[in-house]
């Protein structure tokens, strides 16, 4: 109810969202005026040289047919959702009229929910590879069919997980691994691997890599803190999408799980709705064609 009062217009959206694209206050690209004045809903004008600025232009918000309401509302939808959302809730409690619609918006949201220039992880990292889908466990180093590699990184805080990362990679070969470290690790971290080859490069490229078990077989025996988040990973993927997961969407919802899992502990719902909101405005607009599989629809 508290949600419903405080977004009951477009207005209200738009104020919020622009508040959170200037924090500290607009000033005109043109001629760095300060004042603006609403036009419409989503469009500000500036007060001097009548430049126009929209404050969902270069959002994924941008171009949106809906309501930003409605928006509001898928996002505070899934931000409460203990273990997310699916397309088909998504269309029911928003009362949209097609399926697909609520599909691309949750995959649009997903997108947002990789925070854009989000800090690496650092201190001391348990790195393993995990197969995600398919039954029997795959050959390291060669693609299982039906079978996705992922690369799970968990940052340890005092012996206990801290924030992880999970990153696909097309094979278990140094090159692929080494690109997953550099993306997700920041420089001069402590690199906890098994004995697998393909990290072998890790000092080279300016980690401390300590091999912490010998034996390497990928997707058994993983490392403790990386089979921790993996077995929740999956149990998430069965729970909430009953493993109807193609491997083409899977990056989405490594996504999401990411987002919640690092925000474990935030007890404020309206805290993890904020910080969707921020991140949806940070990120350029996703278009449909860049969701595979999606329609375009929305
Ligand atoms: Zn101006």
């Amino acid at each position: 109810m508290e949600f419903e009062a405080r977004f009951s217009t477009e207005e209200l959206c738009r104020d919020y969202l622009f508040r959170i694209r200037w924090p500290e206050g607009f000033s005109c690209p043109r001629c760095s005026y300060e004042k603006v004045w609403p036009i419409g809903t989503t469009l500000f004008q500036c007060a001097k040289c009548r430049y126009r600025t929209s404050v969902i232009a270069g959002t994924i918000f941008q171009d949106t047919k809906k309501p930003l309401r409605l928006w509001f509302r898928a996002i505070w939808h899934l931000t409460s959702q203990k273990y997310g959302a699916n397309a088909l809730g998504m269309q029911r409690v928003l009362g949209l009229s097609s399926y697909h619609i609520g599909w691309t918006w949750l995959h649009k949201l997903r997108c947002a929910m990789v925070r854009p220039g989000r800090d690496r992880l650092s201190g001391t990292v348990e790195v393993d590879e995990t197969y995600i889908g398919g039954e029997k466990p795959g050959k390291r180093g060669r693609g299982a069919a039906g079978k996705v590699l992922v690369v799970v990184m968990v940052e340890l805080i005092e012996g206990k997980i801290g924030r992880i990362r999970l990153k696909r990679v097309p094979d278990a070969s140094g090159p692929s691994l080494d690109g997953a470290v550099k993306e997700s690790i920041g420089p001069g971290s402590i690199v906890h691997t098994d004995g697998w080859g393909g990290y072998g490069r890790l000092s080279e490229i300016g980690y401390a890599h300590e091999v912490i078990r010998k034996r390497a077989e990928v997707g058994q025996n993983l490392l403790p803190r990386v089979n921790r988040v993996v077995a929740l990973l999956k149990r998430w993927l069965l729970g909430t999408y009953q493993g109807a997961v193609r491997p083409s969407h899977l990056d989405y919802y490594l996504d999401e799980f990411t987002f919640r899992f690092n925000r474990r502990r935030s007890r404020s719902r309206g805290k993890l709705f904020y910080r969707l909101v921020q991140q949806a405005v940070a990120i350029d607009p996703v278009l449909a064609k860049q969701i595979r599989g999606g329609t375009a629809d929305f």
